[in-house]
């Protein structure tokens, strides 16, 4: 339960080495497992291969020894990805997805694969095939989803940082609802080779951690041009920790009314109350903004993210990998009984909207003009950052539900990302910061900054958890009577 600073400390003081950190982090798991679900698989005998690898390589690299857990729709060589789907449940990738192959590199060890909703569809880790993860401060409540796993993770102390994905809020809605620090980059910055596709456009992967300065140090080795995916972005990458403890002192911070106030419920508004607080001691100036066209973000979200997943998904059919039913008698209703039982109730809903979106006859109504809004969201956001540097709302407009709560009701379910998805339909930036407690559950605050500006907006978080820091703050381990 250690930031990447001390565990750095460890190994450079010889108080403990590489197997011995490690096996530390796996008695974590050990212990909370039974209770959060946050792990699908633990590769036991590929970390005993990373540990052993990893005797020949320099311990100066910036990751050594440094256990990482990957939400389970990245690619990990050798290691079972699954995106807790039925379809993928015995699939073993080839290869490492670009971000994995840099963590390695880095020095970095997989421990493990984290659970996630079906496909990444889902705010709350419900949607997976192999049972829901919990909520570590309250395992009666979901820890928002979807990389629900990598954050559970991470504010059990399983392990020090992990990896999610967000399409449209899947890394900031957990991390929010768990209690610790969420970050989701610009589109492009990071490759997306190797994540399994949801909705392309939308799609970035991204780091939690307890403190700005590890959510830095991650960023910094996952970020960067790769061949292998034609939207990374060819820009150099800044040092995201140099910016790290300098002033933020009259920069703007926009509040729009839009993200404020209406339909955030009475316990979130409470808890963050004293942000503005926080703000004014920063030294930061206020401005209300107004992004009038988020009214329409929740619609084009789900008509964009629902028409590439319909064919993104197109490729499990039984033939080229993942599961087969074999009692179809013909090819037609072995695409059909393979689609039908392998995937859940909620991917298939979004196949069925987006095969409907996309459609003769409606791609125009509904597809071309959600793209049309999408870029009135995003010219609308470049312009409120001509005004100020940094954007605040919200994480999330509710606390952490109950499991259970919202799974019947996919609209109540759509709403909670309703602060998260216009970030990743403009493309920008944003990071979910622990900012208080409602009755013991966490509450999380999200600072939105302008393209390829990760720099400042570390630099902006950094110094907001000079003031608000709950990194050493954890949940406790329940009775086993709750169980
Ligand atoms: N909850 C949103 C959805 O279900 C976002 C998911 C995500 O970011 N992967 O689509």
């Amino acid at each position: 339960m250690r930031t990447l600073r001390e565990i750095k400390k460890i190994y450079e003081n010889k108080e403990a080495n590489v197997k011995e950190v490690v096996e530390s982090y796996l008695e974590k798991i050990k212990e909370w497992e039974p209770y959060i679900n946050a792990f699908l698989h633990i590769p036991y005998e590929d970390i005993e291969k990373q540990i052993k690898e990893l005797e020949s390589k320099s311990p100066n690299l910036p990751l050594y020894g440094i256990p990482i857990a990957i939400k389970d729709n990245i690619l990990t060589k050798n290691i079972k990805t699954t995106c807790a789907s039925k379809i993928l449940e015995n699939f073993i990738p080839p290869y490492d997805a670009t971000v994995v192959k840099r963590l390695k590199e880095n020095g970095a060890i997989i421990i493990g694969k984290t659970n996630l909703d079906e496909f990444a569809m889902g705010s709350s880790c419900e949607n997976s095939a192999f049972g829901p993860t919990k909520n570590p401060w309250d395992i009666e409540r979901v820890p928002g989803g979807s990389s629900g796993g990598s954050a559970a993770c991470v504010s059990a102390g399983e392990a020090p940082i992990s990896l999610g994905s967000d399409t449209g809020g899947s890394i900031r809605l957990p991390a929010s609802f768990t209690g610790v620090i969420g970050l989701k980059p610009t589109y492009g910055l990071v490759s997306r080779f190797g994540l399994v596709a949801f909705a392309s456009s939308l799609d970035q992967i991204g780091p939690f951690g307890r403190t700005v300065e590890d959510i830095a140090i991650t960023l910094q080795i996952i970020a960067g041009h790769d061949p292998m995916d034609s939207t990374s972005s060819p820009y150099e990458i800044p040092n995201y920790l140099e910016g790290l403890g300098k002033s933020v002192k009259n920069w703007r911070v926009g509040i729009p009314k839009e993200l404020w106030y209406k339909g955030v419920s009475e316990e979130v508004l409470k808890t963050l109350e004293n942000s503005f607080g926080v703000f004014k001691e920063m030294g930061v100036t206020i401005e209300e903004i107004s992004l009038p066209s988020l009214e329409y973000a929740l619609p084009v979200y789900y008509i964009i993210s629902t028409s590439e997943a319909s064919s993104n998904l197109a490729r499990y059919d039984g033939v080229k990998y993942g599961y087969r039913d074999f009692t179809a008698e013909d090819l037609i209703s072995m695409y059909k009984q393979t689609r039908g039982k392998g995937f859940g109730s909620e991917v298939k809903r979004r196949i069925i909207l987006g095969t409907y979106a996309l459609s003769a006859g409606y791609y125009d109504a509904y597809y071309l003009k959600a793209t049309k809004v999408r870029r009135l969201i995003r010219i609308e956001f470049e312009e409120a950052f001509k005004k100020v540097d940094i954007i605040a709302s919200p994480t999330s407009p509710v606390l952490p539900f109950k499991l259970g709560e919202r799974i019947s009701d996919p609209l109540q379910m759509y709403l909670t990302d309703i602060m998260t998805i216009p970030v990743n339909l403009a493309g920008i930036p944003a990071i979910s910061m622990p900012a208080g407690f409602y009755n013991n559950l966490p509450v999380g605050i999200q600072f939105m900054s302008s393209f390829f500006t990760e720099d400042k907006l570390l630099q902006f978080a950094y110094a907001y958890q000079q003031f608000v820091d709950f990194s050493k703050k954890y949940p406790t381990l329940p009775n086993k009577e709750r169980v």
